[in-house]
């Protein structure tokens, strides 16, 4: 991987401290959308694990996961799939409740999006914790697909998610903060 693109994304990251709420430093990636050069780089390192992985799914997540990972699919020539908080879609869905920091959260997923023959990528800007990235693998074992991999933009490492997540499944962050 040439390690020039991956610094000049890094440097494009902006640490926005006690954003949403006090204590956490947010990881601003618009700074690398407004740029056509970086937002081109990152689409082809975030393809470039999965190019011959025979992907027929990208899941990406409610909310940021949804900018890259119709990028992504294009790029690997699948389908997109979102994966939503509870109550905005507009189907029958599959639902996984999961654990956040204070509270529950739901999120869903069309019934019919993903098929048991699907080989399915599940992408998010960042992996934190894991906790969403788990939530989103046991949404789409409910469809019967296979799980290829995971994609992330930016991992922290600090928090150890990639730890939490399923082992045996690849799973790859084009940048780790
Ligand atoms: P987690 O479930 O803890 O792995 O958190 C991942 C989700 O929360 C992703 O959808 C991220 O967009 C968001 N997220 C968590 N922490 C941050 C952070 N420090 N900066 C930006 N987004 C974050």
């Amino acid at each position: 991987m040439p390690t020039d693109v991956v610094s000049a994304l890094r440097e494009a990251i902006r640490t926005i401290p006690d954003f949403p709420k006090s204590g956490i430093l947010f990881k601003d990636i618009t700074p690398i959308l407004g740029n056509a050069e970086l937002l081109n780089r990152a689409v082809d390192l975030l393809a470039a694990p999965y190019k011959y992985s025979g992907i027929t799914k990208v899941v990406g997540v409610e909310s940021r996961g949804f900018i890259l990972a119709p990028l992504l699919a294009q790029k690997l020539n699948a389908g997109f799939v979102p994966v939503r908080k509870q109550g905005k879609l507009p189907f029958e869905t599959h639902y996984v409740e999961y654990d956040l920091e204070y509270g529950k959260d739901i999120i869903e997923m069309h019934i019919d999006a993903v098929k048991p023959i699907d080989r399915v990528l599940i992408h998010d800007d960042l992996i934190a914790t894991g906790g969403t990235a788990n939530a989103v693998d046991l949404l789409v074992a409910r469809s019967g697909a296979y799980l290829v991999g995971f994609s992330f933009l930016v991992e922290l490492l600090a928090l150890n998610g990639r730890g939490q997540l399923r082992s045996g499944v690849q799973a790859h962050a084009v940048l780790s903060v």
